[in-house]
């Protein structure tokens, strides 16, 4: 029985052994990318390699994949298109989509494909003739089918560690003939779209990452996470009849489960929770910690008090029955005391 049980999969997953493997083994790779000599190609291979990988699990074409450190780093081509005003999905993530201009003149749409809180899967707005299209992707890749040549898409943001690559490395997605502003200029790398030396350990891992994601999704891995995810609704649901199960029943993540508690406050669970030995949220990972009501939800229509008093409740393959039944048994004493206090 473990001891510690990490029920935090949207903050980030835990890394592949297959993700692991690659970068040990990028790690005694000399060579630059740029290079022409042996060294360099061996290193441009790992890259090219690793951006085939990438561009299967996301289906794409290999051309299309720009590696960034991250999703966020990606997503800031949105702000810098030439365009008066971006629009951003409300219920999106919260760090990615701050930026907003305003002003009238054309627009480009910013669009949150599923929520890291909540886990719903909203399909993007009809399309509009000359209005460009980003798909915020991270959280659905290698969790829900998805194909970047058929969402029509201009372009999608991804993010290695929330499928098991490392922390630190992703891509931004750009349909071919589709143009947009360097993210950053210097030398030419990945073509001439993102300068810089290429980080060929990273993206070895983000490679070999996606590779096994996309196997283990085809393999229909995630169903019985969706089982496990839905039993534990269900115990914590009829633990007390006054809980909400946030987005239950529409279209959503297999892994997540947003739950508002009303009585006792978000980060109290988390807390509580940690000292039971479990790793939850409340809310996004980088908005958590601020000890603030979840902009998410208060978006959906949730009040003040329900959006402060949600936790979200990450599983991922590996997670057994018996764990999430001791969550379960675990969050609903820890409930039943909080509220006895307040009474
Ligand atoms: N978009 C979503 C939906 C996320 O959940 C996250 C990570 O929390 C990000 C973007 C940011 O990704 P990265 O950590 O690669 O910048």
């Amino acid at each position: 029985m473990r001891s510690r049980v990490y029920l935090d999969w949207n903050a980030t997953a835990p890394l592949r052994a297959e993700a692991r493997a690659a970068m040990v083994a990028a790690m005694d790779v000399v060579g630059n990318p740029s290079s022409v000599h042996a060294e360099g190609r061996g290193a441009r291979a790992l890259v090219e390699k690793a951006r085939a990988r990438v561009a299967a699990a996301v289906g794409c074409k290999p051309a299309e994949v720009v590696f960034t450190s991250g999703a966020t780093e990606a997503a800031a081509v949105l702000g810098r298109l030439p365009v008066a005003s971006v629009e951003v999905d409300p219920t999106a993530h919260d760090c990615l989509w701050s930026q907003r201009r305003a002003g009238e003149g054309s627009r480009a749409i910013g669009w949150g494909y599923a929520n890291n809180e909540t886990g719903l899967i909203t399909e993007p707005p009809a399309r509009e003739a000359g209005v460009p299209l980003m798909l915020d992707i991270v959280q659905a890749v290698g969790k829900v089918p998805f194909s970047f040549a058929w969402s029509g898409a201009e372009m999608a943001v991804v993010s290695a560690h929330k499928f098991g690559g490392p922390k630190g490395i992703g891509a931004l997605i750009v349909r071919d003939g589709v143009e947009v502003p360097a993210i950053l200029t210097g030398g030419g790398q990945e073509m001439g779209r993102r300068a810089g030396t290429e980080n060929v350990i990273g993206i070895a891992g983000m490679g070999a990452a996606a590779e096994a994601a996309q196997r283990d999704l085809e393999a229909g891995v995630w169903d019985e996470v969706a089982e496990f995810r839905n039993i534990l609704d269900g115990a914590l649901s009829s633990a007390t009849n006054n809980t909400i199960s946030v987005g239950k029943g529409a279209s959503r993540l297999p892994n997540t489960l947003c739950l508002i508690a009303p009585g006792w406050k978000g980060e109290t669970q988390v807390m509580a929770m940690d000292l039971a030995g479990f790793a939850i949220s409340a809310g996004s990972a980088c908005s958590s910690g601020k000890v603030k009501a979840s902009r998410v939800l208060k978006a959906m229509g949730y009040d003040e008090a329900q959006a402060s008093q949600a936790i979200r409740i990450s599983l991922g393959p590996g997670v057994t029955k018996e764990e999430v039944l001791r969550f379960a048994d675990a969050w609903c004493a820890q409930y039943r005391k909080a509220l006895s206090r307040a009474a």
